[in-house]
């Protein structure tokens, strides 16, 4: 196996997690693993798209490649959060969730008309996720160049609802 592909085996199910009925896939493993996360980041630095300047990384998980990913292109990132953590927002969206609602805050003086970002996230599963961080991009007059995720979850028909080029390392 490549060292790719080895990295990507490491993905573990967990059936009813986190409600009965849902298979969750945990990236744990694969993060806790050297050769493993660095072929992973290598993997995502590969599919950047040309003239980004910027990473914008959505919590959680998405902090953990995004941040990595930014510093091995010598790029920023832009955390998007969950509310209250910011101390100084410049703009939030509440979107649907497969379970719920959630909602992402940007924040203040990171984008500006101009900048052009790739949105980084660990999972995409039906697109919301990714067009809500969408939105906060371009309403903040940045452009979105696309999205990378480690893992898309296709059966779920996210990548139409994203709204911008997705790269998946493994789709399944
Ligand atoms: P979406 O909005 O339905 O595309 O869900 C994507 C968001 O939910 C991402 O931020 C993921 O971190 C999270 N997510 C959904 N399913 C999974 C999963 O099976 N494993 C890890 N994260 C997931």
């Amino acid at each position: 196996a490549t060292p790719l592909n080895r990295a990507l085996g490491l993905i573990r199910e967990v059936t009813d997690f986190p409600e009965p009925g849902v298979l969750f896939r945990d990236l744990t493993p694969l993060l806790a693993d050297g050769a493993a996360f660095r072929a992973v980041i290598d993997a995502l630095a590969a599919a950047v798209p040309p003239d980004v300047d910027a990473v914008v990384a959505l919590e959680a998980r998405g902090f953990l490649f995004g941040a990595a990913l930014a510093a091995s292109h010598g790029l920023g990132v832009v955390p998007i959060r969950k509310p209250g953590k910011l101390p100084a927002v410049a703009d939030q969206v509440t979107f649907d969730l497969e379970y719920g609602s959630a909602t992402f805050e940007l924040p203040a003086d990171t984008l500006h008309p101009g900048r052009r970002v790739l949105v980084v996230d660990d999972v995409l599963a039906t697109g919301g996720t990714l067009a809500a961080a969408a939105g906060l991009v371009r309403r903040a007059g940045a452009e979105v160049a696309g999205a990378v995720v480690v893992l898309e979850l296709a059966a779920l028909g996210g990548r139409a609802r994203a709204g911008v080029p997705v790269e998946a390392l493994a789709v399944l």
